[in-house]
Formats: C-alpha cells, structure tokens, sequence
C-alpha cells in the first residue's frame, strides 16, 4: 500500500501525530478504524474506494498485533514529535515531556535535577545492568545581550560552524513561548567586496525576532537574555525514497530508536536488567553522562546517537558514515577507543542476522560513550550511530531504514549480553 503520491506534508504529520495519540489511549483495533487507513492508496494509480483493497492479502503482524506499517506510521510520527520539540542544551524540558509521555507504560520513571531521564523496567530483577543512553538536547543559542535596535546577540550552545548560522530561521524563548527570528545577514545589497567573501563571526551575528528597538524587544516580543534559542525547522518524511528530513536527529532520532528498543523489550525475561537513559546536555561537553553512570552503576551502555554522514563530501568509496547502509559501529573518535571485544561481539550480532552495519574509524567527534567508558572503573560501552547528514546544522537528513536496522541491531545485542560475555570484555 505504497503511496504514490507525495502527502501534503502539514496533513502528514497530523495524520501521525492523530495515529500515534490513537495508539496511545486505545488498542489496535480503534487504529484500524480510524480516518486516516481510509486515505491510503490500495494500488498504483487507483484510489482509496478501490474495492481490492480489502481483498489484499492480511498485512504481517507483530507480537503486540499491529502491522508493519502501523508500527512504522507510529514510529515515524515520534520521531517528528521529537525533532520538532525544542531542547536546547540545558533546556530540554519539552524533549522530556514527550519522552515521558512515550514511556509511561514501560516501568518505573526518575529524573535528576539535570534533567536526566531514568526509565527502570518493571522486568528489572536485581541482576547487572546494561544502561542505554540517547541525549536529548540539540545544537542551539543563547540570547546574551538586546542590542539598541532590537537585534539579539547570542552564543552557541553546542559546536557549530560560524558558515552554517546566517540566514536561517529560529525559535527564540520568551516566558510566553518560543517566538519566531531570523539569524540577521547583511543583504548583498549592502555588502562591501571584502564582506562577501570573509567568514561570518559568531560573535557578528545577531538575531532579528522584528522589534524596533531595545524597549520594542523587551515589552513587546518580551525576549530576555539567558533564553534558549533553536533551530526553526519543519519535519518532513519523503515517504516514497524513506527520508526523514528535519532538525535535531542528532539525537531525538537516538531517543526515538532507544523508546523503540525499550518498548521490544517489555515482558521479556532477560539475563540482564536494563536501565533507558535520556541524558541531557551532551552537546556542550557530555555534562548529563557524567551524572547517569554514577546513578545507575551500569556494567555496560548501549549508546544511540545520531552520528554526522559522510557520503555526500570526499571520496563516496571511503564514506563510513552513508545513508541508508544501516548503523554506524566506532571503533574509535576523538573521545573513545570501543572496547574491541564488545565491538567485535556487536558486529558479530549484526552479521549473524543479516543486519546492514557499517563501521566507523573516525579521528573527530565523541559521544556520551566518552565519559561513559571511563566510569566506574572502566565500563565497555558502544554507540549505535544513525547516519544523520549535516548535523550541527539548521537541517539534516536521515533514513527510516536506518533507524529500523539500529532498532533491530540493539535489540538483539541486549538480549543476547550476559554477566558471562560481559565478564570477558
Ligand atoms: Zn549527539
């Protein structure tokens, strides 16, 4: 039941964002009745009130009972509701809502005061813990300073390249909500010779919000310094190629795939017990991760983490990082060796089921696993990166498939770990 045409893209995701509360509060069967299956396209060029769509052979179910596309529909719908959700580092309160929300039938929920989400399973036995861990934070701003004409100066919360910041749309926060800016750029109209070809300077830049002086600002659009500031980004899946297109999948596409894997989870009985860990301000030097390990005293961590594509610039052949060829495995960064011998068991998992996996040798980047590895007398720790392109920008993309694979790969990796294998790392 592929669609052939593109679905307007705001319908889309109402049509998710309805699907997914439906799933919420009801069973499968309310999904099967609801509105949106009826706009589905049975068949190539043929219409919903095509009569052979229901003598279709029965879509494939899950254990839980609801269809591969349901699943799919539901799992595409969070991580819209999680890319568009801002969360600025130290300001994730709304990534937390949503995950909150996700998880509130899986087990026990705690949450520090750094806005650490812990997520301990009803099934939790006593024995060693694998920890998982997603951040929820993304790259974003903060207001510093009102400028007399109304502009906005601001600092980077995370790592970002002063060539992506000019020109591109913004939230900023203010008590009453986040309201819309733009990153200011001089028109070339104005611009001198030299000017347009120098490098922009964060420290140049300003935010535009539309005030007309510092009063305008402050009264008016009630901006304040010390507010959180985001990327302004629609989500949009391009449902015929399987691309997710948005902000922040570095990591809420990590958050959507541990919610994922949590949830596979549930009612098994495993040789470990296992702890979710949404972890906050990991952008601008892993600050939640030095706090989670110490709370769940883990013997070792699954990381997911949107990891930055390489494919689309230098050599195609050496990319290591490409859309749509399945999870990232490091064997090193900038942060963390992987320990070899849970790396080596990982991949081996992802052969033994056919997964598609990648692997990374990479001399930049580091994760949570950075902290997290040297953690309470060294803990073995991998991270499952979803291949995300042009992270630390406005705008990315990512791949359904890919978050599948990541889905799929953690899973068995958790239910296959026990105090014995884990004893030989
Ligand atoms: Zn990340």
């Amino acid at each position: 039941m592929k669609k052939d045409q593109p679905e307007d893209l705001k319908a889309l995701i109402e049509r998710l964002a309805k699907k997914y509360a439906i799933d919420l509060d009801a069973g499968s069967e309310e999904i099967e009745e609801s509105e949106p299956e009826k706009e589905e396209v049975a068949e190539e060029g043929t219409t919903t009130e095509d009569p052979e769509k229901d003598s279709e052979p029965p879509i494939p179910t899950d254990p839980k009972g609801t269809t591969v596309e349901e699943e799919k529909e539901t799992m595409v719908a969070r991580i819209a509701e999680l890319s568009q959700a801002p969360g600025a580092s130290g300001f994730e309160d709304d990534v937390i809502g949503i995950l909150r929300r996700y998880c509130q039938d899986l087990g026990e929920i705690r949450e520090d005061s750094l806005r650490n989400l812990y997520v301990y399973p009803k099934e939790n036995r006593g024995n060693p813990v694998i920890m998982l861990d997603a951040h929820t934070d993304e790259v974003g701003f903060m207001v510093q300073r009102i400028c007399p004409d109304g502009t906005l100066g601001f600092v980077p919360l995370g790592s970002w390249s002063p060539v992506c910041v000019p020109a591109h749309p913004v939230l900023v926060h203010t008590p009453k909500g986040y309201i819309p800016g733009i990153i200011a750029s001089k028109p070339p109209h104005y611009m001198t010779e030299a000017e347009r070809s120098a490098l922009p300077k964060l420290t140049d830049l300003v935010i535009d919000v539309g005030a007309v002086s510092r009063e305008d600002a402050l009264t008016n659009f009630g901006v304040r310094i010390g507010e959180p500031v985001v990327p302004d980004t629609p989500f949009r899946y391009i449902e015929n190629q399987d691309v997710l297109y948005g902000k922040a999948f570095d990591c809420r596409i990590g958050c959507a795939a541990q919610v994922a894997v949590l949830e596979a989870l549930k009612g098994k009985s495993l040789a470990m017990d296992v702890v979710g860990v949404f972890s906050a301000q990991e952008e601008i030097g892993i600050r939640g991760a030095r706090v989670t390990a110490k709370t769940v005293k883990p013997a070792v961590a699954v990381l997911f983490e949107g990891s930055p594509g390489d494919d689309t610039f230098g050599n195609p052949e050496t990319a290591q990082t490409a859309l749509k060829k399945g999870p990232m495995l490091r064997h090193i960064d900038a942060g963390m060796i992987t320990n070899p011998r849970f790396q080596r068991f990982a991949l081996g998992i992802g052969e033994e089921l056919g997964l598609p996996v990648q692997q990374g040798v990479r001399t930049g980047g580091s994760t949570n696993g950075a902290g997290l590895h040297l953690s309470n007398q060294g803990l073995p720790v991998i991270v499952i990166g979803l291949p995300v392109r042009y992270i630390h920008t406005h705008c990315g993309f990512a791949a359904y498939q890919d978050f599948e694979h990541a889905v799929k790969l953690g899973i068995a990796i958790i239910e296959r770990l026990t105090p014995e294998i884990i004893a030989g790392f």
